[in-house]
């Protein structure tokens, strides 16, 4: 795979990516697990393994190892790596907070933006995309604590944020995402997602997402009925401290 034969952490690539196989592998038992506990069908639930901090030689080992969307949660990182991949032809969710002037590169490769909060980002993805000859596919992101402003939109707001989505033209709804609140039952809080999803549904009966669930609490979100997990260090491992 790369030239030089090894990784950023200078073990051989077969050592990664057997390394990689298996905590695959493991992550798949464990939803798997999860959604049979739940009477789902796992099938129902996709994995999407957050690459952020990891190279694009992992990314590149993740794809042929049957891996068919990765997340990445900033642009600077996001966008070279997405670029210089585009023949593995992987889906590109866009997981961080996004500001306004990041939004026309991030359409240039990311095919979801699972983190819409405001009114002025729908606005400006929109745009973004138009001009791209793109759509991208947006889901509300809802903050789950109990104050506002860590993150997320309020659920008061999901329905205007929503009806905002679904007007815009090249923009496609596509359902909510959520991360479980610190200090709170990762449970009761996905389970409150879950109603925020299905009235989001009675209004748009598409926006069938549910992205929940990352490495500690991946199972509570698929019992809540989560379709997408984020899973970035049960794949990749601790993530390496940010430059
Ligand atoms: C980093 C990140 C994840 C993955 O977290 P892990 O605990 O490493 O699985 C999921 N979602 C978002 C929004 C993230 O930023």
């Amino acid at each position: 795979m790369a030239d030089s034969g090894r990784t950023h952490l200078g073990r051989t690539d077969t050592g990664r990516r057997d390394e990689l196989a298996a905590n695959l592998a493991r992550v798949h038992e464990r939803m798997a697990g999860a959604a049979e506990s739940a009477g789902r069908d796992p099938a129902a639930v996709t994995l999407v393994v957050i690459t952020k901090t990891w190279p694009a030689e992992d990314v590149a080992l993740l794809a042929e190892l049957g891996v068919t969307d990765v997340g990445e949660n900033r642009d600077q990182e996001a966008a070279p790596k997405a670029h210089a991949l585009t023949s593995l032809r992987l889906r590109w969710h866009f997981v961080g907070q996004l500001q306004t002037n990041k939004v026309r590169s991030v359409v240039s490769y990311a095919d979801v933006v699972e983190s819409v909060d405001r009114l002025r980002l729908v606005t400006a993805l929109d745009k973004a995309a138009g001009a791209a000859g793109r759509r991208v596919v947006c889901l509300i992101q809802v903050g789950l604590d109990s104050e506002p402003g860590r993150g997320g939109a309020e659920p008061a707001l999901v329905p205007e944020l929503a009806a905002a989505v679904a007007a815009a033209p090249h923009c496609e709804l596509g359902g909510v995402m959520a991360v479980a609140p610190l200090g709170e039952d990762p449970l009761a809080a996905f389970s409150r997602l879950a109603d925020i999803a299905e009235a989001l549904r009675q209004d748009h009966p598409g926006a069938t997402v549910v992205s929940a669930g990352m490495t500690a609490d991946l199972e509570q979100a698929i019992t809540c009925g989560a379709t997408h997990v984020r899973v970035g260090s049960a794949v990749l491992g601790h993530r390496p401290p940010v430059r």
